[in-house]
């Protein structure tokens, strides 16, 4: 069953739930490699959504509501994650423009202009230690899925656990971008924060897709 609105402001509502459960989590990560922000950062940006999603329009479309994430993910949330989500949103509310509902090929469409919108920005590459590393395995798996013929459900579930085992696989990376490239060898070990809060983003997409 192809998705809408409703799907969509329930992905940003429990976007915004995970956030703020995995809030000290990530802060956690972050303190590891980073300046121990980007959970903050994020409950922060999803809490500013949140406020507003019920301003949307009754006639909103599925991209209004990815616009509206990409607008307030860019004024609210400092740091790198800000505009490289912001962008993310914004190019999957592009990706998916008008339409009501979105079947498994426009869900593929939005999750890899989510990814190109971020490389475009952070200019990441797989491996380098970023949020990359879960966008990317996410959006094969989500093609590989749908090419497959596999419905919205099984295309975000496929997404969500690829992101996960994606940001598990940031480990034993060291990073090449963002603040934890000042580290050198001792960000080995450490689970990069931004795969880890995008995998849980990506979750939280497949779970508002089952009733
Ligand atoms: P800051 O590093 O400015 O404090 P956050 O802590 O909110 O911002 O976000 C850090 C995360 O941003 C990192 O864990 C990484 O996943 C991601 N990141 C940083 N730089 C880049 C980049 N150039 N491309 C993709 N992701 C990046
Ligand atoms: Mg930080
Ligand atoms: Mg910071």
């Amino acid at each position: 069953m192809a998705l809408g609105i409703t799907w969509t402001t329930d992905w940003i509502r429990r976007s915004a739930a995970v956030v703020a459960e995995h809030r000290v989590e990530l802060v956690t990560l972050d303190r590891e490699i980073g300046d121990g922000d980007h959970g903050e950062n994020l409950d922060r940006g999803f809490s500013a959504v949140l406020a507003k999603l019920d301003g949307l329009p009754a006639d909103a479309v599925p991209g209004d509501a990815l616009k509206l994430v990409a607008t307030t993910l860019i004024s609210t949330v400092g740091g790198a994650s800000g505009p490289l989500l912001g962008t993310a949103y914004l190019k999957a509310a592009g990706a998916v423009g008008k339409e009501p509902e979105l079947d498994g090929a426009a869900l593929v469409a939005l999750l890899t202009a989510a990814r190109d919108g971020i490389v475009l920005r952070g200019k990441a590459e797989p491996g380098d230690k970023t949020m990359i590393d879960a966008w990317t395995p996410a959006v094969d798996a989500a093609a590989k899925a749908e090419a497959e013929g596999e419905d919205e459900v099984a295309i975000l579930e496929a997404a969500a656990s690829a992101a996960e085992a994606g940001a598990v696989a940031t480990e034993p990376l060291v990073a090449r971008k963002g603040r934890a490239s000042y580290l050198g060898e001792r960000a080995i070990g450490h689970r990069d924060p931004g795969a880890q809060s995008s995998s849980l983003l990506l979750r939280a997409a497949a779970e508002a897709a089952v009733d």
